[in-house]
């Protein structure tokens, strides 16, 4: 069965308050959020979301009932106070948007909590921000984009990347198994140790250790005992596979919280209960080809939501 997303037009005059409304009312959230302790998710590295609109959400939320705070983890290659920086350069302080920031992740973004994945392929758990999966609901608000760097970023992206802290970001992006730089091992054999499953091994010929794939269950102990950082995270995950594991946690967020979703994508604000429906309506605005859509498909084989949607304009 089709989903239904709603859409407004961005309003000239920067006053938001009329449009966020009337989208909440069209999805209910009243039902989710009266007297909830809601997190606003927001994305840091979204340089285009405007403080007036996060605004008028928080204080549309507090309308309903909401006790309510903003936040995001901290970016993946970057540190807490940069978040907090980012936070403040943005524009999104209290006085301007009219609630709290609480960075999720905490200061070295090892604040999370372990959540269980059902159905996917590639992840068994997710490592969710804290202050996120403390929350009694999520509402995520973001901006789709399609850029050459990136590819198609949606809601799906904000919502399963996002909210990951910084290991559940490396889970999402690598391709689990460690890789060993040869240039800094010094065959002290500490590793091969460690591992329970004969996953890393010393080639007899150059006295480097070396991981055996086959074996190797990606649990990160060797790289935790190499004295001198030559075991790190492989990057070289497969984009398919990169895609596939942010919609599994995006379900896992998902799964775990009540969420509602806010999205812009080109001039139009859009807001809907069902993520994958709403990234297929941002992807479809934006013209996202069918080879960046691996996310929202993904999902939709998974059951979060469905990629048929009806788009209802208020
Ligand atoms: S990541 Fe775990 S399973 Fe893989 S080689 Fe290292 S210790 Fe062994
Ligand atoms: S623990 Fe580090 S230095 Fe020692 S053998 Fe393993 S990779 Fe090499």
């Amino acid at each position: 069965m089709a989903a239904t997303i709603y859409s407004s037009l961005c309003p000239a005059d920067g006053a938001w308050d009329g449009a966020v409304s009337a989208l909440l009312t069209k999805i209910e959230a009243e039902k989710t959020v009266k007297d909830a302790t809601v997190a606003v998710k927001l994305d840091l590295s979204a340089q285009d979301v405007p403080p007036a609109l996060v605004r008028a959400l928080c204080d549309a939320l507090k309308a309903r009932g909401a006790e309510v705070f903003i936040t995001d983890c901290a970016p993946f290659d970057a540190g807490a106070l940069t978040a907090f920086h980012s936070a403040r350069s943005l524009g999104f302080t209290p006085e301007a948007v009219g609630a709290d920031f609480v960075l999720a992740d905490g200061v070295k973004g090892t604040d999370y909590d372990l959540i269980p994945m059902r159905g996917g392929k590639f992840l068994r758990s997710t490592k969710i921000g804290r202050a996120l999966s403390d929350a009694d609901c999520i509402v995520t608000l973001s901006r789709a984009a399609l850029d050459q760097e990136t590819g198609y970023r949606g809601v799906l992206h904000a919502v399963g990347f996002g909210c990951g802290a910084r290991p559940g970001k490396v889970d999402m992006l690598t391709t689990g198994q460690p890789v060993v730089d040869p240039d800094k091992c010094i065959g002290c054999g500490k590793c091969t140790g460690v591992c329970e499953h004969g996953g890393t091994r010393i080639d007899p010929e150059t006295g480097k250790a070396f991981i055996f794939k086959l074996r190797c269950a990606g649990c990160s102990r060797c790289m935790r005992v190499c004295p001198v950082d030559a075991i790190h995270p492989d990057y070289n995950a497969t984009d398919e596979r990169v895609r596939m594991k942010i919609a599994e946690a995006a379900k896992s967020v998902c799964d775990h919280r009540a969420c509602l979703h806010l999205a812009l994508a080109g001039d139009a604000l859009l807001a809907a209960d069902d993520p994958t429906a709403l990234d297929a309506g941002c992807a479809d605005l934006l013209g996202a080809d069918e080879a960046l859509r691996i996310s929202i498909d993904h999902a939709a084989e998974m059951g979060l939501g469905t990629k048929d949607y009806t788009c209802e304009r208020i």
